[in-house]
């Protein structure tokens, strides 16, 4: 029997590679045969973002792109924008087939069920109150395992609480089982990944609350050599008592993404985010204290409704000022529904944007090159990638404080894939910007 080809797409956050994988494992236990997503294929499952507009551009671009390979082909939408707009989704021509949430997970059941008929159709879009466990395996070094889901804040610009649902957590055993399964499997480093983590919350069998402090305190015991990575966190979340265990921990890496969005309190306040800038920069100090040579990553958002040019200005000489190591900026996009949805009349012009972007990408390479440089001569620890072939000399890898980083393919013979080993970094490559490492002779 010919086996059935299928190909994943996943766009948007860590999330959505956890979940992805773990659809895929479904589709591989019934003797699917997985390929790569340009290839041809029979289904084609886009695991789809809506945090921008652009990203409901691009899924549109996606599927386009996948009809000319195969018009005959299966198509199937899941993930947030399936499930937040799975009427619009499902109008999208090529698409067959829209699953929400939980229909996501039982993807297989309904290709069983027999909608492999070239209808259109979309699974009721149903609770978002259930917790499933997801993690990735087998196709990236690091493995994303999900910890958490949902979001009880509600951010004014935000749509993911309103296609992900509440607050919920995985379990601190079942979390543990994970790790140590992904470790049989040869994973050397597990990034926790969730919509907001810093909100892990579990009530154990005594009834007592479990935070995510209790989290990280029983990660940290495991006896396995793997390393932990943290996602995303909420400023207001991020604990000193966590920053202080986390500076001896021995499994958790010196890497922090903690989103500030906005350097302007005004601006902050309109948002609605739950911390103000001074906090912000206190988490920082209280980091880089402790952990001179921890990565801190932020996320910040320009041109956001009413975001005048002092404020603008206010965020710049903030950031400026702040010790952190890169930045993710966005631009605003009016997502529906949404409190900012409504603040139509405070609009940003596209122009005056992309300004304030640009002016912030600027900002952050220089902080980047600036973190880079001060790495050099250190002693770092790889996690080296598989080879693809493209890279004939030089093998790739993150080190723990997430700095790409890479060694002439013959400085050394033991250097393998998805092996963690010791380096001595000694030159930024110009060309590139990566970091250039030596082995360390032991
Ligand atoms: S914390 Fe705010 S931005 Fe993050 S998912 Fe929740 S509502 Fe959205």
């Amino acid at each position: 029997m010919v086996r059935k080809k299928v190909a994943f797409y996943t766009m948007g956050c860590k999330l959505n590679y956890a979940e992805t994988s773990t659809i895929a494992r479904k589709f591989s236990i019934l003797d699917y045969q997985q390929v790569p997503f340009k290839s041809y294929a029979d289904i084609y499952v886009i695991n789809s973002c809506s945090v921008t507009k652009n990203a409901e551009i691009e899924f549109q671009h996606i599927v386009r792109s996948t009809m000319k390979i195969n018009s005959k082909a299966f198509i199937v939408a899941i993930g947030c924008y399936a499930q937040f707009n799975p009427k619009k989704v499902s109008s999208i021509t090529g698409i067959d087939l829209v699953l929400g949430y939980e229909e996501k997970f039982k993807i297989v059941d309904y290709l069983n069920r027999g909608l492999f008929l070239k209808q259109k159709y979309y699974a009721k879009i149903i609770s978002k109150k259930t917790y499933f466990s997801s993690f990735s395996v087998g196709d990236r070094t690091r493995s994303f395992l999900k910890i958490q889901d949902g979001c009880d804040y509600k951010c004014s610009y935000c749509i993911i609480p309103m296609s992900r649902g509440p607050s919920r957590s995985e379990s601190i055993k079942n979390i543990l089982k994970n790790i140590r399964f992904l470790f049989t499997k040869g994973v050397k480093e597990i990034v926790l990944t969730g919509v907001n983590i810093g909100d892990y919350g579990e009530k154990n069998i005594y009834g007592k609350n479990l935070r995510f402090f209790d989290l990280i305190e029983a990660i940290d015991q495991i006896q396995e050599k793997v390393r932990i990575r943290l996602s995303s966190i909420e400023p207001n979340l991020l604990q000193n008592e966590c920053i202080d265990f986390l500076s001896k921990s021995k499994h958790f890496v010196p890497h922090f993404h903690i989103p500030l969005q906005s350097g302007s309190n005004k601006i902050l306040m309109k948002m609605h985010r739950r911390y103000r800038r001074e906090l912000y920069q206190e988490k920082v100090k209280k980091i880089r204290s402790l952990m001179p040579y921890a990565y801190i990553g932020s996320d910040i958002i320009v041109g956001f409704p009413g975001e005048k040019h002092k404020h603008f200005l206010e965020t710049y000489h903030f950031l400026k000022k702040l010790e952190i190591s890169s930045l993710h900026i966005f631009s605003y996009s009016t997502r529906p529904n949404t409190k900012s949805s409504m603040m139509i009349q405070e609009n940003i012009s596209k122009k005056i944007q992309w300004k304030r972007n640009q002016i912030l990408r600027g900002l952050s390479n220089k902080k980047y090159r600036f973190f880079c440089q001060k790495q050099i001569n250190t002693k770092k620890t790889v996690l080296f990638e598989k080879n693809s072939g493209n890279h004939k000399k030089y093998l790739y890898g993150y080190t723990e404080n997430y700095i790409r980083t890479k060694i002439p393919l013959n400085s050394s013979s033991i250097f393998y894939e998805n092996t963690l080993q010791d380096v001595l970094i000694t030159k930024v490559d110009d060309k590139d910007g990566i970091m250039i490492a030596e082995p360390i002779n032991n």
